[in-house]
């Protein structure tokens, strides 16, 4: 029998798991306007249950061990789903939960029968950790399907829990390879139960740790994901924009840029005759048609209002085309029909965008051919017109009007 303070000494680690559970429940709660963070709740309560399930068992003698075996075996499933439900969530697929409760009713009743009808441990430690690494690896599929890690961290929390998964299937196995002679054995006392418990906190230790830098890098790449977008159409903002043309236009591979700005014509009366909310989705549908019309590694952005712009790999007629198929979309009943079959149409102006230094300048020169078309009527592009001695003039397309 063991002391009663080696038994005590043995609750440790069940309270440091029950700790980094609580550590998780922190997470969230100081992340909780971000719902997608729910998943730490549900490893926090795979931690817990495991940890109640271990320090229930490091109280008992071998005896007991067997009568309470299908309780103690239903902690630790429920411990074992609710991280493979944690996983799932992350990654946005299913635990599946029917699969999960059919293994638990045919664990549980394995267990019963090896405690209570015949008394064979290491029969119950093999069914119950093959079920419970099932458990756990129900949702692997899913996540591997799902998006590629998007970096090493990543691709360790992923592996962590697999190789988690696979070692629970095939602890006994292993850790009596290691520790022989368990039968007969006072198991809270074993070297299986300190092994068993040992791994639990190391790999317990390990995945919170790998969790909150993930959850660290994830609260970062939000708030730079909402630092440099505009909430409304999800396009790049100004400062966003600036930072994104200056690094590309920086790169090497030089090629012919073009500057783009837009502007909604008559916006104001789409608020005044329709309401703000009518602007809004018209402003969302706009931006739509922008990000659609533009090639990878072109930039599409808002720079406030109902202006946007654009910087386009391509020559002065290229962008002119690319602008042209934009304006003709826009001006499509399909894309933005208001009441009344009314139109919503924009006007453009591009320029040529000859070095990075030259952005502001650009910038200010698609302003001026924009401020031309809005002159000459709207819904039409103006495109600088390099001729002869470097000057520059603009010249008109206007749309079919
Ligand atoms: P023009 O053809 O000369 O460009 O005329 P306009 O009416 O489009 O231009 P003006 O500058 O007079 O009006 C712009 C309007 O855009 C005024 C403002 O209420 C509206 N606006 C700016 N930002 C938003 C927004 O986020 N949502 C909505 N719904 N309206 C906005
Ligand atoms: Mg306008
Ligand atoms: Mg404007």
């Amino acid at each position: 029998m063991l002391s009663l303070s080696d038994r005590y000494f043995a609750l440790i680690v069940p309270l440091c798991v029950l700790l980094l559970a609580a550590a998780l429940v922190g997470c969230w709660a100081a992340l909780r306007y971000q719902r997608h963070q729910r998943y730490l709740l549900w490893l926090a309560a795979g931690y817990a249950l495991s940890a109640i399930g271990l320090g229930w068992q490091s109280l008992l003698d071998s005896a007991q061990f067997a009568r309470w075996a299908p309780v103690t075996g239903l902690l630790y499933l429920g411990g074992a789903w609710s991280l493979a439900q944690g996983m799932a969530g992350r990654y946005g697929c299913s635990a599946h939960p029917r699969i999960a409760l059919l293994l638990g009713a045919v664990v549980l009743g394995a267990l019963y029968y090896y405690g209570h009808v015949q008394d064979r441990l290491l029969v119950r430690m093999h069914w119950l950790n093959l079920g419970l690494g099932l458990v756990q690896v129900l949702p692997m599929y899913g996540i591997l399907r799902s998006k590629p890690p998007s970096d090493r961290l990543e691709r360790t929390l992923r592996g962590s829990f697999l190789v988690f998964a696979c070692y629970t299937m095939v602890r006994p196995v292993l850790i009596l390879l290691l520790v022989p002679g368990l039968q007969g054995s006072d198991i809270p006392r074993s070297g299986y139960w300190l092994i068993t418990l040992a791994g639990s906190l190391i790999f317990a230790l390990w995945f919170t740790m790998l969790l909150v830098a993930c959850t660290v890098r994830d609260v970062f790449t939000t708030l730079r994901e909402e630092r440099n977008h505009d909430p409304l159409t999800q396009l790049l903002n100004r400062r966003a924009f600036m930072e994104g043309a200056k690094s590309i236009l920086g790169a090497p591979r030089s090629a012919p840029w073009a500057v783009v700005a837009g502007d909604i014509d008559h916006f104001k009366q789409v608020n005044d005759r329709w309401g703000h909310a009518c602007g809004d989705q018209v402003l969302q549908s706009v931006s739509e048609v922008l990000r659609q019309q533009v090639r990878k590694g072109d930039l599409v952005a808002r720079f406030g209002g109902e202006e946007f712009v654009l910087l386009l790999r391509a020559s002065l007629q290229e962008a002119e085309t690319v602008v042209q198929r934009m304006r003709q979309q826009l001006a499509s009943a399909e894309v933005l029909a208001l009441p009344n079959g009314r139109q919503v149409t924009l006007s453009f102006g591009i320029a040529q965008l000859p070095s990075a230094q030259q952005l502001t300048q650009a910038l200010s020169r698609a302003d001026v051919l924009l401020y031309e078309a809005k002159q000459a009527g709207r819904n039409r592009v103006h495109v600088d017109a390099e001729v002869p001695g470097g000057a520059a003039v603009s010249k008109e397309r206007a749309g079919d009007l």
